[in-house]
């Protein structure tokens, strides 16, 4: 029995190309380039399969695009509906199994155990994947899967066939199944790290996956070449955090805060709190949780799993969702409008080095970071309507400046 397959990755192939087909029928099978704006002096953010048998890529110029690509359509990003289509993917595939991360706004992770780590039960859960995506969210989104001992070899495995792969690496071929890789399809091995593997005489992947850890220490000048010389070797170093690792803050509401509103400020005020001490600890959070506790002793707690995140607006936008979930009254009918308590948690912390392992200075690492920059642009206009976390009926009369939030530091 393999039991070796205990990562199952998943990247949706073309994303915001695919979402535009998905949305828009006139564009399916059409060459579709997304662009941030339209005009010829920017760069495709994306384009459809269509537009890359031209050549068509992420980064390539419009006036380019045109040229290579005569016919080529651009589309204006329109971040609102990949964040929606992003939320349908999510639940399409938590409802084949639970997510354990999600990476960007196109890929996520999800950890085998027990029989699920067998090539026939992965491979029917990664089917069930597809089927579910094409239903649930639509029969243009296709997506390429990747089986592996660990998290960063399901990544290269997914990234082995697009679109609509699927793939499995086992520890028994390692390293010799990476032999045929250029070098730059590794994540981790951007234009830097490459011209210091050439000049290490290290030209091919036979050669890369030969060297020494503490050849691949100096090679990467840190701590990441030994995590590298694990990886390609299916070694699995995510046992070394867990959900035990999490950071929280409570706060008793003073009686001018215990209105639904007062309560969602202070929670907003233990959000940035609990967000600054992540970012001094170096950790990435996935997961948000709310607990608030009204008078007569009604609880409730709401979490969700998020892209691995450090910033503020995200965070506060992770908030109003759970927060829009507040019941305004209780089983017995009664009115919930008298909060005592909110507490935040961040759980499922990651530490820098694990969570660089999908971002790292790469062409494909800069694509996802630019997909965040998009993003977090887009939070970052969010945040400004932020003020209204509450219910908006509820919201107008007793407004608190923001100065007069009691502080929470002697906490
Ligand atoms: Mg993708």
């Amino acid at each position: 029995m393999e039991t070796a397959l205990k990562w199952l990755f998943l990247d949706l192939n073309s994303y915001f190309a695919s979402v535009e087909q998905q949305f828009n029928p006139r564009l399916r099978g059409k060459p579709v380039a997304v662009v941030p704006m339209l005009t010829d002096n920017t760069c495709a953010i994306a384009a459809s399969y269509q537009a890359k048998a031209f050549g068509v890529k992420t980064g390539t110029l419009v006036r380019d695009a045109r040229k290579m690509c005569p016919g080529i359509q651009f589309i204006e990003a329109n971040h609102d509906l990949y964040i929606e289509y992003h939320h349908k993917i999510i639940e399409a595939v938590e409802s084949c199994i639970p997510i354990t991360s999600v990476m960007s706004v196109d890929e996520m992770i999800c950890e085998l155990r027990g029989s699920e780590r067998t090539l026939e039960r992965a491979t029917e859960i990664a089917e069930l994947i597809k089927k579910t995506l094409r239903k649930k969210v639509g029969e243009v989104l296709t997506c390429s899967i990747g089986l592996a001992p660990n998290r960063y070899l399901a990544k290269i495995a997914a990234d082995m066939k697009k679109p609509d792969g699927l793939t499995a690496i086992f520890q028994h071929e390692l390293p010799a199944r990476l032999h045929s890789l250029p070098l730059r399809d590794f994540t981790g091995i951007g234009e830097q790290i490459e011209k210091r593997l050439r000049q290490a005489g290290v030209y091919n992947s036979e050669i890369l996956c030969s060297l020494s850890k503490e050849a691949m220490r100096q090679v990467w000048g840190s701590i990441q070449g030994e995590h590298f010389y694990q990886w390609i070797r299916g070694i699995d170093t995510d046992q070394s955090h867990g959900e035990n690792k999490s950071i929280s803050h409570s706060h008793v509401l003073p009686p001018e805060f215990r209105t639904r509103e007062g309560a969602s400020i202070i929670a907003q005020k233990l959000m940035h709190k609990a967000a600054y001490r992540l970012r001094k600890a170096k950790l990435w959070c996935r997961s948000l949780s709310v607990h608030v506790l009204f008078v007569g002793d009604y609880s409730f707690e709401n979490g969700m799993k998020m892209m691995e995140t450090q910033d503020n607006f995200s965070f506060l936008d992770a908030l109003q969702k759970l927060w829009s979930e507040l019941p305004k009254r209780d089983e017995q009918g009664g009115l919930l409008d008298r909060p005592i308590k909110v507490s935040i948690w961040l759980t499922d912390l990651v530490p820098e080095q694990e969570h660089n392992l999908s971002f790292f200075e790469n062409e494909k690492g800069l694509k996802v970071s630019q997909k965040l920059d998009e993003i977090n642009a887009r939070f970052g206009k969010g945040s400004l309507y932020f003020g209204g976390v509450s219910d908006a009926k509820e919201a107008a009369p007793n407004r608190i400046a923001f100065t007069a939030i009691p502080d929470l530091d002697a906490e």
